[in-house]
């Protein structure tokens, strides 16, 4: 068995773990940014078809050469209002909406009969450095996008601090879960926690993420 699907189920299999916990199944997407085609294959022939990509034109590439391929692709980088025709037409998910500009276009050039799966990215360390609605941005936010018919509001999105400091960690998880739990009661249809990736992503979902952005830990090295 290759490297990727060894990686893939080991993963698979810890969350499956931390499901009966949880209320829910946890979700992997398969961060596939810097990798190449050869690795996304290795990972369909596991049997995993979730992806996600931080640049367009990139993923774009990748998604033309796979296209006989049944994958549901995520949108996870930073979004130019000039892209988001690019980005509605080729992303069933768009993890990072943080301002309504974006929204409203993603909306418009949504010409799909489904809705557009959406989260907006919350800046949850609040440096002005990092993409990301800021906390008091959300509610503003969560109502404008719930009132477009072609969005689906599906949940919360975050890159917490890039530290090894669990106390600083914990804190922003437990932020996260309380904005969280309070959209959940006003918003039907979110149920989508996105915070997690290769280096924290078991504390993540100890502490109420549901979905993981998992890169280097399943494919390796960027390039
Ligand atoms: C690159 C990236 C990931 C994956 O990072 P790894 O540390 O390789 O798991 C997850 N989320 C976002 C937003 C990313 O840009």
């Amino acid at each position: 068995m290759s490297l990727i699907k060894k990686n893939i189920r080991s993963i698979a299999d810890e969350l499956k773990k931390n499901n009966s916990q949880q209320s829910g199944k946890i979700k992997l997407v398969a961060v596939s940014k810097g990798q190449s085609q050869e690795k996304i294959l290795d990972a369909l022939d596991a049997g995993h078809n979730i992806f996600g990509e931080n640049y367009l034109q990139e993923a774009i590439d990748k998604q033309k050469s796979l296209i006989e391929h049944k994958i549901e692709w995520h949108f996870i980088g930073p979004i130019q209002s000039n892209k988001c025709k690019s980005i509605a037409e080729n992303f069933q998910w768009i993890q990072t909406v943080d301002r309504i500009k974006v929204a409203n276009k993603l909306n418009m050039f949504n010409t799909n009969e489904f809705p557009l799966n959406i989260c907006i990215q919350i800046n949850i360390s609040n440096e002005d450095t990092k993409s990301g609605a800021k906390i008091n941005e959300i509610d503003a936010l969560a109502d404008h996008i719930s009132n477009l018919d072609k969005l689906k509001l599906r949940g919360l999105m975050a890159i917490p601090s890039n530290t090894r400091d669990d106390e600083i960690l914990l804190n922003e998880y437990k932020q996260l879960k309380l904005i969280y739990e309070n959209l959940k009661l006003k918003y039907s249809a979110i149920d989508t926690l996105s915070i997690g990736m290769s280096n924290d992503y078991l504390l993540a979902i100890e502490n109420g993420s549901n979905l993981v952005r998992i890169g280097s830990k399943i494919f390796g090295n960027r390039q």
